[in-house]
């Protein structure tokens, strides 16, 4: 079994750091956030004290935090990962963050000596809990390989992208994909209450016919018809409206790059910077039904 230090322990670092445990290995927490180690703590994390007791002696490191400014903070700087950790440790990031902080991070960890991969996730929070995260892992054939034997316990589906940040790449481009269908079913759901359809009835019709999407399955932004749906529960996040804004904003920027226009992609960023106006950008990311149905409360 192998030490594991983790560094981010939120809405997904806790359950995957918990998933570790379960796998046997021995899970060094570590995060800004007190409760956050609290509740890792728990499921049978060991409290670091900071990023070097987490890494001392660790076998892996893995990195699950919001974005690439964070990235840069834990493994940059003389409290930092790169500071800290043997070089024989494989470094592990499965945030999702932007292309540029993400090949900094390669180039900085290659230079120091490491083996690193960007490793992002998608599956969210049930998959997290559920250990049946899909893994998209860049980086030198090597490290991927042993990346992905530690990253078993977590996940139903392992894929190696290719070279450094292709597992960037994968992620921001999915979710671009799973925003847009996420305001689409917004729009067909409403549209199908007002029309007079039974709210189960259609997504029964939407989740086997050509509407379908994990959006639907998951995220279905109507009360009482998908359990997992935050929509039960006040829009309390699984995925917040900020993270969500981030997610399509690496999107846009990534096609700014390569001279890609997102028109639909652009529109949907514009929903979500909406809500974030308005005061509820810790809210659930399906709240973007609100301003379908015209229920928002403004708090700006
Ligand atoms: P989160 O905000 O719940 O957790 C991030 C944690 O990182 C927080 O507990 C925070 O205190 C900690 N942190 C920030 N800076 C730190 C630092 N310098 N040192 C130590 N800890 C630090 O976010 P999350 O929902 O767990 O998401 C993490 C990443 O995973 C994001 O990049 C997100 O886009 C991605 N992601 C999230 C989901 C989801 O459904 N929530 C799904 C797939 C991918």
């Amino acid at each position: 079994m192998a030490v594991v230090a983790w560094i981010g322990l939120g809405n997904m670092g806790g359950p995957m750091s918990a998933n570790m445990v379960a796998a046997g290995h021995e899970v060094r927490g570590f995060d800004l956030n007190p409760d956050a180690v609290a509740t890792a703590v728990t499921a049978g994390v060991t409290a670091a004290l900071s990023i070097a007791d987490a890494v001392a002696g660790a076998d892996v490191v893995f990195t699950m935090l919001p974005r690439g400014e964070h990235a840069r903070a834990v493994y940059f700087g003389n409290e930092g990962v790169l500071a800290h950790a043997d070089t024989t440790t494989l470094l592990v990031d499965s945030s999702t963050i932007d292309i540029d902080t993400a090949q900094a991070l390669h180039d900085a960890a290659a230079a120091a000596g490491f083996r690193f991969v960007d490793a992002p996730v998608s599956g969210g929070m049930s998959g997290a809990t559920a250990g049946t995260l899909t893994f998209m892992i860049g980086g030198e054939a090597d490290a991927v390989t042993t990346a992905t034997a530690y990253i078993q316990p977590m996940a139903a589906n392992i894929i190696p992208t290719g070279g450094a940040t292709t597992g960037q790449a994968a992620k921001i481009c999915n979710n671009l994909m799973l925003f847009i269908n996420l305001a689409a079913t917004a729009e067909g759901a409403v549209l199908a209450e007002r029309l007079g359809l039974d709210k189960r009835v259609f997504w029964n019709i939407a989740s086997v016919s050509s509407g379908d999407s994990w959006a639907l399955r998951t995220w279905y932004p109507v009360k009482d018809v998908v359990e997992t749906a935050a929509a039960n529960r006040d829009f309390a996040p699984t995925f917040t409206t900020a993270l969500a804004s981030k997610d399509i904003g690496l999107a846009i920027a990534a096609a700014r790059a390569t001279n890609t226009p997102l028109e639909i992609g652009e529109h949907v960023a514009g929903l979500f910077q909406r809500l974030i106006d308005e005061g509820e950008g810790g809210k659930d990311c399906s709240m973007i039904v609100k301003l379908v149905d015209g229920t928002l409360q403004s708090h700006a």
